[in-house]
C-alpha cells in the first residue's frame, strides 16, 4: 500500500506504453519508462534503489508508488534430466507451476496462464482440479522474470556449493531461456486480457525482447480468440487437436461440441494468412487404443495436407486416476510415419521431467495435496471445484 492506502502498482504487469503514462504520472518523461525496464527485465533487478541511471526524485518516488514483485515460490524440484518445476504461489490456498526444460540448443520455459482450467479436457490432469481464476499479466509476465533471474544465478553459482547439485546442473549454454510457451495450467486464450499485455512485454525489445518464432501460445481451440489473437498479438500459434473427428474430439476436447473441427482449422489458416511463411502446430496426444490407429493417422493427414501445419505427438503422460495409456512407442512412430508418407510434417515430442511430474499434462495434479503439505492448509483440498 501507498501512503496514501492505495495498492502499490506492479510495474512486471504493465507493457511500456502504460509504463510510460505511469512514469509520467509520477512527473518523469516517458523515455524514464525504457531505462526502467532494462533493470527490471535486462538486469533482473527490483530494487528501485539500485537503478542508479535514475534521477533520485523518481526512485524515491517509485518506491513510494510502486513494485517489481514476481510470484512467491513455494517449492523447485529438479528432474534427473535437468528439468526443474517450480510451484508457485497464486493465493494463501492456491498455486500454480511453471516448468524449464533445457536441451543443448535452446531453453524453454512453459509458464502457466490461469490457476486451473475450465475446459475438462478428459485426459488432462490440470482439468482434474478445475478452474481456480485467471492470473494477472504480473503473474504470467512474472514466472518469466523469475525464472531467468533464478537461471542467471544458477549460473554465477555453479562451481561453488550451490544449491543444484552438479549432476542436475544443465550447462551455462543450456541455463538461457530462448523460448517460452504458454503450456503450462489454463487456456490462455481464455484469459486474453492478461495474456496479450505479458505477450507485449515478452516480445518488447525493453523487455523480454523475444522474437515472435520463439513465443508459442497454446489453445484447446478458442475460435472466436484466435481471430482476435491474430489481430493483437502474431505469436507461434499451437492448437490441441488430438483428434481427427468431431465425434471423437467432442469426447476429448469438449470445447470442440461449440467449435468443431472445420471451424478450428478455419481458424488457424485465417491466423496464418496474417503471418507469412509460418506454420501452425497441432499437438496431438497418443492414447492407447483412442486415438492412434492407422486410420485415424490417414485422417488427420487429409485434415492437414496441404496446409502450414506439423504435427507434434506427445507420448500420453499418465496421472493417477486416468482411465487413458500411453501409446506404444511403435505405434507412435508408425502414426508418424503415416503422416509423413502423406508429406505432413510430424515428430514426436520427447518427454521431460516425468519424475518431478513436470511433463505435458501432468501439472497441477498434485499441486493441491502438495500445497497442503506445504502451507498446513487444511482447506486448500476443497479450494477448487469444476
Ligand atoms: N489449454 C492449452 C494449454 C495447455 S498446453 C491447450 O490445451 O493447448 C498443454 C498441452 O499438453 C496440450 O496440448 C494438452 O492437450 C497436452 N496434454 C494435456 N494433458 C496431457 C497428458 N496427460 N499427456 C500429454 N499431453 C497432455
Amino acid at each position: 500500500m501507498t501512503a496514501q492506502g492505495v495498492p502499490l502498482s506492479n510495474l512486471l504487469g504493465l507493457p511500456r506504453p502504460a509504463l510510460e503514462a505511469f512514469v509520467g504520472q509520477l512527473g518523469s518523461k516517458p523515455f524514464r519508462a525504457r531505462q526502467l525496464m532494462n533493470w527490471i527485465y535486462k538486469r533482473g533487478t527490483d530494487s528501485f534503489a539500485h537503478m542508479t541511471d535514475l534521477a533520485k526524485e523518481l526512485r524515491t518516488r517509485l518506491a513510494a508508488s510502486a513494485v517489481v514483485r514476481a510470484p512467491e515460490v513455494l517449492s523447485l524440484q529438479h528432474s534427473a534430466d535437468g528439468t526443474r518445476k517450480w510451484l508457485l504461489q497464486a493465493d494463501a490456498r492456491q498455486a500454480f507451476e511453471m516448468v524449464f526444460i533445457p536441451e543443448p540448443d535452446r531453453g524453454t520455459l512453459c509458464i502457466s496462464s490461469q490457476v486451473g482450467c475450465a475446459l475438462d479436457c478428459s485426459f488432462c490432469s490440470t482439468a482434474q482440479q478445475g478452474f481456480n481464476r485467471n492470473l494477472t499479466t504480473a503473474e504470467i509476465v512474472g514466472q518469466v522474470w523469475l525464472a531467468a533471474r533464478t537461471l542467471e544465478r544458477e549460473v554465477a553459482h555453479q562451481g561453488i556449493a550451490g544449491d543444484v547439485p552438479q549432476a542436475q546442473a544443465a550447462p551455462r549454454a543450456e541455463r538461457r531461456i530462448s523460448n517460452v510457451v504458454l503450456m503450462g495450467m489454463g487456456e490462455p486464450l481464455a484469459n486474453f486480457r492478461q495474456v496479450v499485455p505479458a505477450l507485449d512485454i515478452l516480445l518488447d525489445d525493453f523487455g523480454f525482447d523475444l522474437s515472435r518464432r520463439r513465443v508459442t501460445l497454446s489453445t484447446s481451440g478458442l475460435v472466436p480468440q484466435i481471430y482476435r489473437l491474430a489481430a493483437t498479438s502474431n505469436v507461434a500459434l499451437a492448437v490441441s487437436l488430438h483428434a481427427p473427428d468431431d465425434t471423437l474430439r467432442n469426447e476429448l476436447v469438449p470445447i470442440n461440441r461449440k467449435h468443431p473441427i472445420a471451424e478450428l482449422l478455419e481458424a488457424c489458416w485465417h491466423y496464418l494468412d496474417e503471418q507469412n511463411g509460418r506454420s501452425v502446430t497441432f499437438e496431438y496426444v497418443m492414447l492407447d487404443g483412442v486415438n492412434d490407429s492407422a486410420v485415424q493417422a490417414r485422417a488427420l493427414a487429409r485434415l492437414l495436407r496441404g496446409h502450414p501445419a506439423k504435427v507434434n505427438l506427445i507420448p500420453f503422460n499418465p496421472f493417477p486416476g486416468t482411465r487413458y495409456r500411453r501409446s506404444p512407442a511403435g505405434v507412435i512412430e508408425r502414426f508418424r510415419d503415416e503422416l509423413l508418407q502423406r508429406g505432413v510434417l510430424a515428430t514426436i515430442r520427447r518427454t521431460r521431467g516425468e519424475d518431478i511430474d513436470a511433463a505435458c499434462g501432468q501439472l497441477a495434479g498434485r499441486v493441491i495435496d502438495r500445497t497442503t503439505v506445504r502451507l498446513g492448509n487444511k482447506v486448500i483440498g476443497v479450494a477448487v471445484q469444476p
